[in-house]
């Protein structure tokens, strides 16, 4: 499956809770309050009765949704970048709407 050019993609998010949403579950909607730059792997729906949480990418030219995990959140950009170096890590951002 080609997912962008990478698994790994940079956003600002909220901290996630859980699948409901802040419309529907009080932490999510205290995570919600505070966005931070999120490190996110996007994988392939392996297990579809789990519920993830989405977003949304573009792979070859088509806008779709992609399941993600967290791997870390950062305060900063630069913060997010060391991290990824000392990883090896290599990631695409994405921008913030
Ligand atoms: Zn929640």
């Amino acid at each position: 499956m080609n997912i962008l050019t990478t698994n790994y993609v940079l956003k600002k998010i909220a901290r996630v809770h859980c699948a409901k949403g802040p419309a529907n579950c009080r932490n999510c909607k205290k995570y919600a309050k505070g966005r931070r730059f999120g490190l996110l792997d996007t994988i392939p729906d392996e297990h579809p009765m789990v519920a993830r949480p989405m977003i949304e990418v573009e792979i070859d030219g088509e806008r779709t949704f992609v399941p993600y995990e967290v791997i870390a959140y950062f305060n900063t950009l630069e913060d997010a970048q060391e991290y990824a170096i000392k990883k090896g890590i290599t990631f695409e951002i994405l921008p913030d709407k």
